[in-house]
């Protein structure tokens, strides 16, 4: 670990927001300015929007995670879990993967916890339900379901084979609607293998409580997606909830009752309960909260709602986007050419302000596995 006296930049969190944090507060700082520390439980950050994928063995597990250690090279990336943060003491303590907790002083504090599952009080949920945001749920799912056709194919009891081939999916965001689309298909591709499972015994539910499914790209993709979904042979519960499925009997706010093995729970994400406990502003209205207090030193980016560092000096300094195609992504393009600013007064703005004022050609900067797909 690092006894550098340099101020530290302590990014708790190496998912999606923390890795590119890290990557851009390395990329726009001096040579040994700060010293950058990444906290996570995982070494690897995991590009999530590829696990319906992993999940149907598409593509490898291995191009679904980016090693930390790897991609923020420059940065000290500590394998562990933030349990509290004192903002007064500026101190975060560290559970590492092994031994004794500890703490680690900060100056700069970026809180980029992503978000859980969120989940609702129903009957056998807990016991029965699948989730769909680390690497190991989705290669779990793909075992899981293979291991469905396996009984299907080698029971001679009819009630067993047909809840071994029903699959239920409750939430049709991105999530629910990916994953259904590529376990559907790689189950069904499966089925030439087996001698006693075909493409048509199998069955798959989709449950959402909304009155559409992938409510992030609008009602026109929205309602493309379902009916191609609907076209494959899943059958899509809109309006409706999921009231229990103890033992796997699914019992839906519509009436219909179906058994299943394979229940995966994709509906909506919260964010991270352990937020509550660092003593952080929550919510939208934190961002302005934290970037004008006396602790101005923290930002935090986290799950649905999150709030990120857009202090007015730091979106002035903020590289240029521009949109490539109506809809696209957003993409940087090459650093613009501003006047220095003397208003900077935290760290990553007085950093940014003091960048490269030359044009230079944007480089790829992400191994392929993470651009080769853009977000919506
Ligand atoms: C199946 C699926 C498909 C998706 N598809 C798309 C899509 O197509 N397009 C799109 O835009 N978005 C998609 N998303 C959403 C997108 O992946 C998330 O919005 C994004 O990952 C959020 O990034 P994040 O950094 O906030 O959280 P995460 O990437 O979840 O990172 C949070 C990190 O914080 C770490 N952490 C948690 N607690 C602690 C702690 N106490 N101490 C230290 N570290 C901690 C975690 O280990 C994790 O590494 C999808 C999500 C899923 C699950």
């Amino acid at each position: 670990m690092s006894t550098t006296e340099r101020p530290r930049i302590l990014v708790v969190g190496g998912g999606y927001v923390g890795l590119y944090a890290a990557r851009r507060i390395l990329k726009k700082m001096r040579y040994a300015e700060a010293t950058v520390t990444v906290v996570d439980p995982r070494s690897y950050m995991t590009y999530q929007p590829f696990l319906p994928e992993a999940a149907a063995g598409s593509i490898s597990p291995r191009h679904v995670v980016v090693p930390l250690r790897r991609v923020v090279r420059g940065a000290e990336v500590l394998t562990g879990r933030v349990t509290t943060i004192d903002q007064d003491r500026k101190v975060a303590t560290i559970a590492p993967l092994v031994g004794e907790a500890y703490e680690l002083p900060f100056d700069y504090l970026v809180i980029s916890m992503g978000a859980v599952s969120r989940t609702f009080p129903i009957p056998g949920l807990a016991e029965q339900g699948i989730g769909m945001k680390g690497i190991e749920e989705a290669i779990g799912l793909r075992n899981h379901v293979l291991e469905q056709l396996d009984k299907a194919d080698s029971t001679t009891d009819e009630e067993v084979r047909r809840k071994a081939l029903t699959f239920v999916f409750v939430g049709g965001g991105f999530a629910g609607a990916e994953t259904i689309g590529e376990v559907e298909d790689m189950a069904r591709d499966a089925a030439k293998y087996y001698t006693n499972v075909s493409r048509e015994d199998m069955r798959f539910v989709l449950v959402d409580a909304a009155d559409k499914i992938l409510p992030e790209v609008g009602p026109k993709l929205g309602q493309y997606g379902k009916e191609h979904l609907e076209s494959r042979g899943i059958e899509i519960y809109l309006e409706t909830s999921m009231d229990s499925c103890v033992d796997g009997h699914v019992v839906l706010k519509n009436g219909l009752e179906v058994d299943s093995n394979t229940i995966v729970w994709t509906a909506g994400v919260k964010p991270n309960p352990a937020l509550s406990r660092f003593g952080l502003p929550l919510g939208p209205a934190a961002t302005w909260t934290a970037t004008r207090s006396s602790r101005s030193t923290a930002w935090t980016t986290s799950g649905p709602r999150a709030t990120t560092p857009r202090s007015r000096t730091w979106r002035r300094s903020r590289p240029a986007f521009r949109r490539s195609a109506p809809g696209a992504r957003r993409t940087p393009s090459t650093p613009c050419v501003r006047p220095r600013s003397s208003a900077t007064t935290s760290w990553p703005a007085c950093a940014a302000s003091r960048r490269r004022t030359t044009a230079t050609p944007t480089r790829a900067r992400w191994p392929v596995s993470v651009c080769t797909r853009a977000s919506p």
